[in-house]
C-alpha cells in the first residue's frame, strides 16, 4: 500500500461542495486515513480571482503514482474542472504532495510537489496532519518547512469540512 498526501483546492462555485465531492470520489481508488481542516486563502499566483479553500488529506492506495495521477485527473474532469487559464479559477484541483518518500521527476509528474516549501496554504493544512513527515529531498520536516516559510499570504482555518457551510 502506498501512503500519499494530497492537496485539494477549489475557488469556484460551491467550494465546500466541490471538496466534499472530491472526498466522495476518492473512495473509488483510495482509503481516507486523515483529513485537515479547511483553510481559506487569497488566490496565489494570479491574484485577481476568488479566494481558495484548501485542505490536505492522507490516503492509502494500491495505485502507482502515475496511475494515481490519471485517476485524479479523471475525477477533476468529472467535477467540471475547465482547464483554461493557468493558475486561474477552478472548481477542483488535486495535487499529489508526497508519494511515500519517493522522489519522482517525469514530464507529467513531479513529487514531492515543488510548491510545498513556498506555499503557506499547503504547509498549514499539511502540518495539521503530518508535522513530523520528512521531506525526502530537503531533509526537513513539514513543521520545519512551515517555520522557515517566507510566504506571508494569510491562511485562515475555517474548521472541519462537515462543520462549515459555504455559499460559493
Ligand atoms: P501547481 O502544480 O503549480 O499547483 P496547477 O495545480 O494549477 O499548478 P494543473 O493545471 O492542475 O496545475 O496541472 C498541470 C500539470 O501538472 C498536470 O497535467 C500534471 O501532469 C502535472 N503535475 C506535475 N506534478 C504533479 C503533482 N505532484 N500533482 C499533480 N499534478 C502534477
Ligand atoms: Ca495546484
Ligand atoms: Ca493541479
Amino acid at each position: 500500500m502506498n501512503h500519499v498526501y494530497l492537496l485539494l483546492g477549489s475557488n469556484e462555485g460551491n467550494r465546500v461542495q466541490w471538496l466534499q465531492s472530491a472526498l466522495d470520489g476518492l473512495h473509488r481508488f483510495a482509503t481516507l486515513e486523515k483529513q485537515s481542516a479547511v483553510y481559506e486563502t487569497a488566490a496565489w499566483g494570479l491574484e485577481s480571482q476568488p479566494d481558495f479553500l484548501n485542505m490536505v488529506i492522507e490516503i492509502k492506495t494500491s495505485l502507482s503514482a502515475p496511475e494515481l495521477l490519471v485517476e485524479i485527473q479523471q475525477l477533476e474532469t468529472e467535477l467540471e474542472r475547465q482547464r483554461t487559464i493557468v493558475w486561474g479559477p477552478r472548481t477542483l484541483d488535486i495535487d499529489i504532495l508526497f508519494f511515500n518518500d519517493e522522489v519522482i521527476q517525469t514530464d507529467h509528474l513531479i513529487v514531492p510537489h515543488p510548491g510545498i516549501p513556498v506555499r503557506r496554504f499547503t504547509l498549514e493544512p499539511l502540518c495539521e496532519i503530518a508535522p513530523h513527515f520528512l521531506h525526502p529531498s530537503y531533509g526537513k520536516t513539514v513543521q520545519q518547512l512551515l517555520d522557515y516559510c517566507t510566504d506571508h499570504l494569510e491562511t485562515k482555518r475555517l474548521g472541519m469540512i462537515n462543520a462549515i457551510v459555504s455559499t460559493r
